[in-house]
């Protein structure tokens, strides 16, 4: 028996599960397919062998917060930085979230949003998005009325379901709630509509953002928000000083200057989720759900089979293909979510799924 156990709260969490098998293709985590332009890396290098390594590197994080502000039209006042968006929505937990406080989640969403609000004694108030994973605006509301929660979480596009919110739900949103509405964006670019242009000091929207995806660079850890000034103070109180390392803070610099690069690779990825969203439609035993992100849900079988998806996850491994496995999820029983990778890749995955359902009799 250990002398000390965590905290009476923490004891039935259960930490972040994604498997990472040995497999050629992989299309589970919604990482970006390429490495980021050879240029850029070379450019990041560069400024990282000109850091005086001796001393702690921009508490600030001017430089960066500047040229993230410039490049967003938002002012540098309203950018707060941290080591993966993960760390953006914890430090937004610790300082509006905590004991006493309540975190409004609307399930299925990113597992991350609960157990962030569980780790920080956040209580969490759970609702549901509709059969089809949107967001009913008036249940919003009221739900909302009724449970006065100091955060509200919103997810655009939705991870794992892929919904892109209609404009309803977010005014709904930021109409009724009296604490802090975040929309974690960490798909934004891939999707027609972003919650960004409409931070302002006079509300209290976050929109939270990654260089996880997009950007290629989920290896170097660093996200962000877009926050009323008065928000960012708070939250530059409570993150640990010198949290976001000298090499971080000149990535997010570097990667800037390649947004044409980025989106062109955001058009390529948008056009091959609409070859692979053809590509499932096509079997008769899935149903693909509609995605504004670089990845697909998908039904097997009937709603709810978990036999029939995890099956077929596990086919797939091992025909070197790993996806994301969802079967026994709350919310998503019975649904698989690929990540749009390379033409080639996508292609893989076609292939395996073709073979193993026509073998099945399933196609
Ligand atoms: C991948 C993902 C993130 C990114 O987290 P990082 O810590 O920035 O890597 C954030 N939110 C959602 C919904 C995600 O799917």
């Amino acid at each position: 028996m250990n002398p000390i156990q965590p905290r009476d709260d923490l004891r039935s969490l259960s930490g972040y599960h994604s498997p990472n098998l040995n497999v050629s293709v992989r299309l589970n985590a919604n990482e970006s397919p390429l490495p980021p332009p050879a240029a850029f890396v070379d450019d990041w290098l560069e400024a990282v062998r000109a850091v005086p390594l001796n001393r702690y590197p921009d508490r600030s994080a001017r430089i960066l917060r500047e040229s993230l502000g410039e490049s967003l039209g938002q002012p540098t006042e309203r950018i707060f930085c941290a080591n993966g968006s993960n760390e953006v929505l914890q430090t937004l937990m610790l300082t509006y979230g905590g004991p006493g406080r309540k975190a409004l989640i609307i399930e299925p969403t990113y597992a991350l949003h609960s157990h962030i609000a569980r780790i920080t004694g956040t209580e969490i108030v759970s609702s549901a998005r509709s059969a089809d994973f949107t967001i009913d605006p008036d249940a919003l509301e009221s739900t909302i009325k009724s449970n006065d929660p100091d955060l509200v979480f919103l997810c655009s596009p939705n991870n794992p379901s892929g919904t892109v919110d209609a404009a309803e739900v977010l005014d709904a949103a930021l109409q009724s709630a009296r604490g802090l509405v975040i929309v974690d964006e960490a798909y934004g670019e891939f999707s027609p509509n972003s919650a960004i242009g409409r931070v302002n000091e006079d509300s209290a929207l976050v929109v939270v953002k990654t260089y996880s995806k997009v950007w290629s660079m989920a290896a170097l850890r660093l996200g962000y928000c877009i926050a009323p000034a008065w928000v960012v103070e708070e939250l530059e109180k409570v993150v640990l000083p010198y949290h976001l390392a000298a090499a971080t803070q000149s990535a997010g610099i570097a990667a800037l200057k390649y947004r044409a690069e980025m989106d062109a690779r955001v058009r390529e990825l948008v056009s091959e989720r609409e070859r692979l969203m053809e590509g499932l439609s096509g079997f008769e035993a899935l149903e693909p759900l509609p995605s504004g992100a670089n990845f697909i849900l998908f039904r097997v079988g009937k709603p709810g089979d978990v036999e029939a998806s995890s099956r077929l996850w596990a086919g797939l491994v091992k025909h070197g293909v790993l996806i994301r496995d969802f079967s026994a999820w709350p919310g998503v029983e019975g649904c698989l979510r690929v990540t749009v990778g390379s033409r080639g890749d996508n292609d893989a995955f076609l292939t395996a799924l073709g073979s193993i359902l026509r073998e099945s009799g399933d196609s």
